[in-house]
């Protein structure tokens, strides 16, 4: 052990800041990756030691003020990870650690009462004695919390208890028996605060209760704030193709998997199974889901078949919440962590499997800076912890797909639909014959009428879907045929009749509705294209006796209500659903017979290359919905381009021709798959600005066989007074890469990097 303090030597910090790293003095031996307080100007800021610097600056360096943490928290894994995840998209490191590591988590390292002290050798710079710890702490997670303070567990989990089924003995006392009965109305599972609040007892009767195995407590992270259910495990036998797509999955090794099956097919099924298999062997599972809306029934699920053992992240959760998941992961309590997109960046170690469900889903993809895409970087993770990855889709992104039909992924593939389930009709509304017919704006055609009042004469329920919400999307000047624009942002304002609002969904910018055209002063304001908002109001003048539901961004804004509202809907109180395209995904509803989608086509008008792609993601997956159970579902798809491939590909519900469609446009037209795509985005107080500062980058471009488009105007060119101008490369992910590398950006600047990007608005 060093006798005095160590010798400081010149080591690179990495602030939590779009800074590159600085230079301090710092104790020689800090392993990389270990958290730092230094001054910056005057104040303290939270780095990240990244090793020697070699060749400082010649200026005076400061020390750093203290060392956080006794060895790295971050697995060494998962540091490469965020090491080449900075060069991909080219941010910073920095950018990528909160995502890993909440700036709250500071444990009290120094605090600890009468364990070994772990500050007495990081003060004393014995980084020996401290990675045999830290490394022992990787194998053994039980010790580490013993050398801590209890203030650094704080936030940890909330205790649950749960009836454990064991049969009622003849005899319990008075306040046990309150305990069961509270327990047996919250459906068999409690927080502990809660129950012995509803119970009125003292704790010490859930002591006795759980020696009686009458129940059992467990820690959990009360995730979506919202009671859940003891969840019996329904361990099915698999049918044969779900056991050949897990024996096809090597453990242990790398290699990216595509499992390929409709809604229902049982890919669920298949991930639980491989779980499984690596939770016995000791590692651990990273799953990440689209959105965490959709996943408390997979929640329950997995609570069933691991108990305990699962913890979750996502952006809804509190501080406190948050904090404490981390926690379990860093102290190895939690085996399996189920995330959306940034838990691809989770502090999990030893991983033996990564799930990616609905892989094709665009929120895997970070629209703010880094702009990381949670898919690929977990292709990358699973290869950096030789483990395999299963990516499940009914629709799978033609990246994937392609993939997969050039051999480099394993393309698994369930075609059966469980027993008593077939797949609903679809049927195709022309609404340029339904306008000719009627001789107006038509929001509900005849066909689609007609089922809509069958379904709720046999008390079926019905989902209607369009994907525009408010009232009606502009207001336009019949005298001067302007409409109505954000003052900030070049887009139209929406009007939501419900608060008597326009409103800009994009900067939220709102007012009140004017009288007159504030151009033209003419009294002729009228609102075109109908919004959620206007088709729930039609709908309860058309069936004023039914239940109708509006689901949207708008009805949805507490956290929960859409839960709650989806709740509802399976428990039979609602017979109509209505709503943007958050309805399409993921949930069955039994008695759920037809869905209407009003406007088919409405995604395939946006200039994007992806967008035949995503229409028929959004058909097909919404087209799931209806019949599920034992009650066959019908499917009315209103379009004014009936003839498009999205659409009569969606009517035959047929991916493989889709894509088969599909893929020679894109190789035509030099997209993706076929090429990679960098978007460089400007962003500008004058669209001079932003135009000459895409122009300058563009004319030192010096990397060869790269394709540049632009700089063009972004498809909307100003948002929030800013400016924006976009500049488009298209090449190989070597050429492109090679441009990171030769033409790095300055994060202050004004330009900014979108690798692969999905969106273009
Ligand atoms: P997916 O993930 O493809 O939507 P799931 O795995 O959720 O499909 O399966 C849908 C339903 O069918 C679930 O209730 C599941 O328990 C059930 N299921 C799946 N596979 C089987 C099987 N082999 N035997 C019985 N039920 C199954
Ligand atoms: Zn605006």
């Amino acid at each position: 052990m060093n006798a005095g303090p160590p010798d400081l030597v010149p080591t690179r910090i990495q602030l939590n800041r779009p800074l590159p790293p600085l230079t301090y003095l710092a104790p020689q031996g800090l392993p990389a990756g270990v958290r730092v307080r230094v001054k910056v100007r005057n104040s303290l800021a939270v780095g990240l030691a990244m090793g020697p610097d070699p060749s400082p600056p010649a200026a005076k360096l400061r020390p750093i003020e203290a060392v956080i943490d006794p060895f790295p928290l971050l697995p060494a894994k998962l540091r490469e990870l965020q090491t080449f995840a900075a060069r991909y998209y080219g941010c910073l490191e920095a950018h990528l650690l909160p995502l890993s590591l909440p700036q709250a988590m500071l444990p009290h390292w120094e605090a600890d009462e009468d364990g070994q002290r772990l500050s007495f050798h990081r003060d004393r710079g014995a980084w020996d004695a401290l990675s045999d710890l830290g490394e022992a702490w990787q194998r053994e997670p039980s010790i580490l919390p013993t050398l801590l303070h209890r203030s650094a567990l704080r936030g940890a989990g909330f205790t649950e208890v749960r009836l454990t089924g064991v049969p009622h003995p003849a005899r319990v006392t008075p306040s046990q028996a309150k305990v069961l009965l509270a327990l047996e109305d919250a459906g068999g599972a409690l927080m502990e605060p809660e129950l012995l609040e509803a119970a009125g007892v003292g704790a010490s009767v859930l002591g006795t209760l759980e020696k009686r195995g009458l129940v059992a407590r467990m820690k959990r992270v009360d995730l979506l704030g919202q009671r859940r259910e003891a969840g019996v495990d329904r361990t099915v036998i698999l049918n044969e193709e779900q056991r050949t797509a897990l024996e096809a999955v090597e453990l242990g090794t790398f290699g990216v998997h595509l499992l390929q099956g409709v809604t229902g097919s049982g890919k669920t099924e298949v991930y639980l199974s491989l779980a499984e298999q690596v939770l016995s062997a000791g590692r651990r599972v990273l799953w990440l889901v689209p959105e965490i809306g959709l996943t408390a029934r997979l929640l329950d699920r997995l609570e069933a078949r691991f108990p305990g053992r699962v913890a979750v992240g996502h952006a809804g959760l509190n501080a406190g919440e948050k904090h404490g998941d981390v926690v379990r992961l860093l102290f190895n309590d939690a085996d399996l962590f189920v995330g959306v997109r940034n838990a691809v960046l989770a502090p999990l170690r030893d991983i033996g499997l990564i799930v990616v469900d609905e892989e094709h889903e665009g929120s895997y993809k970070s629209e703010e800076h880094p702009r990381i895409h949670a898919r690929d970087l977990a292709i990358k993770r699973a290869q950096l912890e030789g483990c395999p990855i299963v990516l499940g889709s009914a629709t799978p992104s033609l990246e994937s797909w392609h993939a997969a039909q050039s051999g480099r992924y394993r393309l698994l593939r369930l075609r059966q639909r469980p027993a008593g389930i077939t797949l609903p009709t679809v049927e195709i509304v022309d609404l340029r014959d339904a306008y000719r017919q009627l001789r107006r704006k038509v929001i509900l055609a005849p066909l689609l009428m007609h089922a809509l009042t069958e379904t709720l004469m046999c008390g079926e329920q019905a989902l209607l879907l369009l994907n525009r919400r408010g009232y009606e999307n502009f207001w336009m000047c019949r005298a001067c045929g302007k409409s109505l624009g954000c003052p900030h942002c070049a887009i139209s304002l929406t009007y939501h009749r419900g608060d008597f609002r326009l409103r800009c969904h994009l900067c939220g910018h709102e007012t009140a509705p004017p009288e007159a055209c504030p151009d033209c002063g003419a009294e002729h304001l009228r609102g075109v294209g109908e919004g959620t908002e206007q088709v729930e109001e039609h709908l309860r003048q058309l069936f004023p006796t039914a239940r109708i539901l509006r689901l949207d961004r708008d009805t949805t804004r507490r956290r929960g209500s859409f839960e709650a509202g989806l709740l509802a809907v399976e428990a039979g109180e609602v017979d109509i659903l209505v709503g943007t395209q958050m309805l399409a995904k993921g949930h069955t509803f039994p008695r759920l017979t037809l869905v209407g989608v009003l406007n088919a086509d409405q995604g395939l008008k946006v200039a994007d290359f992806r967008a035949s792609e995503r229409t028929f993601q959004l058909l097909t997956q919404v087209a799931g919905r209806a019949g599920r159970a034992a009650l066959p579902g019908r499917v009315i798809l209103q379009t004014y381009s009936p003839e498009h491939p999205a659409i009569t590909f969606a009517l035959a519900q047929d991916f493989e021709a889709f894509a088969a469609s599909e893929l020679p446009f894109r190789e035509g037209l030099g997209y993706p798959p076929f090429t990679a795509l960098s978007l460089y985005r400007a962003e500008a107080d004058t669209p001079m600005e932003a135009r000459e500062a895409l122009e300058t980058f563009r004319q030192r471009l010096s990397v060869p066989g790269l394709r540049v488009l632009g700089p063009l105007e972004a498809p909307v060119p100003r948002v929030r007074d800013r400016w924006r101008m976009h500049l488009l490369l298209k090449g190989g992910r070597g050429a492109l890469g090679e441009v990171l590398a030769r033409h790095p950006l300055d994060p202050s600047g004004p330009i900014a990097l979108d690798r692969d990007p999905i969106q273009f608005g």
